[in-house]
């Protein structure tokens, strides 16, 4: 029989521990997530083995997480039936610290010297947060490599010790972990309180997760019920005469596993229904305040292998369209069914795209990767790419299959697309196609989209007409309209203050450039040589007026012409080609430009 060993942490990790116990003790907590994600990567390895070497499952066949508190010793115990660990092991991996990224993780933990639980959350921090809520650790680990089972044991003061088992081999294979709770955690006794956590943190993990816990059950005494399942009219008639059958209720201790349902997205969509996607919609955001518009449920296969649903919520967050910074806690990252993070919609969608709420399970990114390297990760930008493809894909099928929806959709999320189509080079003319306008033929609803206005584009019109205005009223009201409309031609209305924007940053659409009704001499079509001549004629007719307007007004213009674009109104001010529109003057006015 081997002696007890001691071993001194790597200084790491003693460091390590230290920030984890100094700056995380209000999310403490997550030492359970950390726990049950090292057992699930443990029986992931095991279950992968014995597809090669059947033999290395028999030394314990139920792969599965158990966890059980025992009041009287102070303890909480997790156990797995992973691949366990060699003593070898259980020094390397439980002594130092083996992952990438951690000096500079933890120089910048010593650099920002505030308690960064952003930072430190981001990193993953692993085994060493069991000793957030316990003063002595130890772990019982079994491996197929190792003829013995060891322990290992410490109380987080610079060393660990490791002996064999004195109980022997009392696991088969897998690990058992004991955290003797600090007096302060004593919550974690509590088989409620841990059962929350494992949905909160867990309910997605691949393995049962089973709990011990006790549920009160009511007990009919065992006389009355032989007397009730009698038949005998005489007996029940004794029955009757005799007092109330006993209720008892008692305390049945028992495993119970927390985690039942497949995670959803892992389904095939066909197998799930509407009320599911919305039912989960609620759970993963949290949120009570209506159903989805709608979702789009779908795999990335090839270079990168992930699943996903994303969600249009049914509005905006309240601060989404006030904050310049990409919204958080919108996409819930997972890897390989861990949940890992929330905080990483900025990395997934562009800023006007945070409006989504999705869920990413990616496969091929390691569990823990710190957030720096999670950032520059190509696979995160790959599947950010893909993502970003998808959600306009469901809202061209929502556009294309629920004019309702769509509608609802445009009025909520109309002005993120018009910045999606400004800021978005690669997507632009996807993004354009999207949105939606209100126009001269349909003044009240925003449904006009720039394909259909081309369709409905008259033969000789060569350029998408717009007029822009703080309200409906004042563009119909424009003395520039009337030609046009009068004429059958159409003019989208622009009454976002985003609009004018959007056509400083998208000249045209499918070939087709756009025309402010209020700028210079807007050009309708090509002129026949008939109107050339009338229109030289009028010119000749009103050089007088023209010379006495200029020289009057020489002060406020620059030049007097003979308009084509009026109908009714005999005069008009317009601004110069490429001069600010009297729109535009207002809005940079109000901003103090
Ligand atoms: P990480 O999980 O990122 O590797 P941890 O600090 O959580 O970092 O765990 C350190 C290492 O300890 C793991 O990589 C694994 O090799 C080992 N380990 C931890 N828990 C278990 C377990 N339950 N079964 C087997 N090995 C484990
Ligand atoms: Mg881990």
């Amino acid at each position: 029989r081997e002696t007890e060993e001691k071993y001194v942490f790597e200084t790491e990790v003693s460091k390590i521990m230290k920030i984890i116990i100094n700056s995380l003790y209000k999310n403490r907590d997550i030492f359970l997530r950390e726990l049950i994600s090292n057992a699930s990567d443990a029986l992931d390895k095991i279950r992968f083995m014995s597809l090669t070497d059947s033999a290395s499952m028999s030394t314990n066949s139920n792969l599965n997480i158990s966890i059980t508190a025992d009041p009287v010793a102070r303890t909480l115990t997790i156990t797995d039936s992973g691949v366990g660990m060699t003593r070898q092991q259980l020094k390397d991996n439980l002594g130092t610290i083996a992952k990438s990224g951690t000096s500079e993780f933890l120089s910048k933990m010593e650099e920002s010297k505030k308690d960064d639980v952003s930072l430190i959350g981001q990193f993953g921090v692993g085994f060493y947060s069991v000793f957030l809520v316990a003063d002595r650790v130890t772990v019982a680990s079994k491996s197929n490599d190792d003829p013995a089972q060891h322990v290992w044991v410490s109380d987080a003061v610079n060393d660990f010790t490791i002996a064999e088992d004195p109980r022997g081999n009392t696991l088969g294979r897998g690990s058992q972990i004991t955290l003797h709770l600090k007096e302060d955690a004593v919550e974690f006794l509590e088989p409620s309180n841990v059962e929350s956590l494992i949905s909160k943190y867990s309910e997605f993990i691949n393995f049962p997760i089973f709990l011990w816990k006790g549920h009160n059950e009511t007990i009919i005494s065992e006389k009355s019920e032989t007397l009730e399942s009698n038949d005998d009219v005489e007996e029940e008639e004794i029955d009757s005469e005799k007092t109330e059958p006993e209720e008892l209720t008692e305390e049945v201790w028992e495993w119970s596993q927390i985690n039942t349902q497949k995670p959803i997205w892992t389904r095939s969509p066909k197998d799930i229904t509407e009320e599911e996607y919305v039912e989960f919609y609620k759970t993963f955001t949290k949120s009570n305040d209506g159903d989805p518009i709608a979702w789009s449920h779908f795999k990335g296969e090839g270079d990168v292998d992930f699943r996903s649903i994303m969600y249009i919520p049914p509005r905006p967050d309240a601060n989404f369209y006030q904050s310049l910074a990409s919204a958080t806690n919108n996409v819930k990252l997972f890897i390989k069914r861990v949940f890992i993070t929330d905080d990483v919609a900025g990395d997934f969608f562009p800023r006007w795209l945070s409006f989504l709420k999705a869920i990413v399970d990616a496969e091929d990114l390691p569990l823990n990767v710190s957030r720096e390297t999670l950032q520059q990760h190509k696979t995160l930008k790959m599947i950010s790419k893909r993502l970003v493809k998808k959600a306009l894909d469901m809202f061209a099928q929502l556009a294309k299959n629920d004019e309702k929806k769509y509608s609802e959709f445009i009025s909520h999320y109309g002005v993120a697309l018009k910045y999606g189509a400004i800021e978005s080079q690669s997507h632009r003319k996807k993004v354009a196609s999207l949105l939606r306008f209100r126009s001269s033929q349909n003044a009240q609803d925003a449904v006009v989209g720039l394909d259909h206005y081309i369709e409905r584009m008259k033969p000789d019109q060569k350029h998408i007409f717009y007029a822009s205005g703080m309200t409906i009223e004042e563009i119909e009201q424009s003395p520039f309209l009337e030609r046009l409309v009068a004429d059958g031609y159409e003019v989208l209305y622009f009454v976002d203050p985003i609009d004018e924007m959007l056509m400083q940053n998208m000249p045209g659409y499918d070939g087709k450039s756009f025309s402010n009704i209020a700028k210079g001499d807007i050009k309708i079509g090509d002129d026949s040589d008939e109107a050339k001549a009338e229109h030289k004629e009028l010119e000749e007719t009103f050089k007088p007026l023209q010379n006495w307007l200029k020289s009057t007004l020489s002060e406020y213009i620059d030049k007097v012409t003979i308009s084509k674009r009026l109908a009714t109104s005999p005069m008009a001010i317009v601004t110069p080609e490429f001069g600010l529109t009297g729109h535009m003057e207002k809005l940079l006015a109000a901003q103090g430009m």
